[in-house]
């Protein structure tokens, strides 16, 4: 299989499966961003399972057009694309939670540590209080006049990033390097989180949900928590959340409040 411990994964092969086979792997070394390569690829026809993986993004993006920055060659920048059954937005919710579930294992068979899932999909360390993000992971849904839609599910995981360059990209950063003091082999990552995702995405499309472990993964569940809204910031218990992937809130006047996935973001 492999690619080296710190080296390029331009060689990475999938010994076997369909999500990102060698017939299915498009590697660069840069690019705008993984999502705008595979939305092309995509348009033109790219079937399901097609993975576009870059050593560097000259434009990474997170939600909310913010951006996401990785120095080239310290972290896993890829995006995988599906094209699930009918009913759509039934299924992308659930790929994007097994996307975070197959994350999160595959960091944890690969180096021990056990990170939690941030609602509704970073990937975060925790120590007590405090919490530190480790990847985040980016849904785009890609619509042609007269297809089915596609989805895009895109990773950026912090790898090799030593903890100066962290610090440039945000206060809350951290890496696989930083947690565990020793490099990762990014290809032995690679594998078990595409071997993850596959087998999840198969049992999805024979009708399983992840929601029940999706939700047993995600931090601050039955705590107080902040939603970051456009309209004012809501104080409140995160009580639960929905097979669209909707958090349940409830204010300490009792109400119950639903955020869908989209523009809002949670504190603790
Ligand atoms: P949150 O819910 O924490 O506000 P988000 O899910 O809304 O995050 P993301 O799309 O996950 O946002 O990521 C964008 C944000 O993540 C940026 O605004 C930046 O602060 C931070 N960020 C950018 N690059 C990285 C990185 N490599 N590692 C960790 N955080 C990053």
């Amino acid at each position: 299989m492999m690619a080296g411990n710190q080296g390029s994964l331009s060689q990475f092969c999938r010994s076997e499966g369909w999500l990102g086979a060698a017939s299915r792997f498009v590697f660069r070394s840069t690019v705008v961003s993984t999502h705008d390569i595979l939305r092309d690829l995509a348009e033109h026809g790219a079937p399901e399972g097609t993975v576009v993986l870059a050593e560097s993004q000259t434009a990474g993006r997170g939600r909310l057009g913010r951006r996401w920055l990785a120095a080239p060659g310290s972290a896993l920048l890829l995006s995988a694309l599906f094209r699930p059954p009918e009913p759509f937005l039934t299924y992308a919710p659930r790929v994007m939670m097994s996307c975070g579930l197959a994350l999160r294992e595959a960091v944890a068979a690969v180096t021990g540590l056990a990170p939690a899932l941030k609602w509704p999909n970073d990937l975060i360390v925790e120590r007590g209080e405090q919490w530190r993000k480790l990847a985040g992971i980016l849904a785009e849904i890609g619509i042609i006049a007269g297809q089915a839609p596609f989805l895009m599910v895109g990773v950026g995981l912090n790898v090799e990033t030593p903890a100066e360059q962290l610090s440039l990209v945000s206060p809350v950063a951290t890496s696989l390097l930083v947690e565990l003091g020793h490099p990762v082999d990014r290809a032995a990552l690679l594998e078990a989180f595409l071997q993850r995702l596959e087998e999840r995405y198969e049992r999805l499309c024979a009708g399983w949900s992840p929601l029940p472990e999706w939700r047993a993964a995600l931090a601050w569940m039955g705590r107080e928590v902040w939603v970051k809204a456009p309209a004012g910031d809501v104080h409140g218990v995160a009580t639960d959340v929905l097979d669209d992937g909707t958090l349940v809130l409830q204010t300490a006047e009792g109400a119950l409040l639903h955020f869908p996935v989209g523009d809002v973001s949670l504190r603790l």
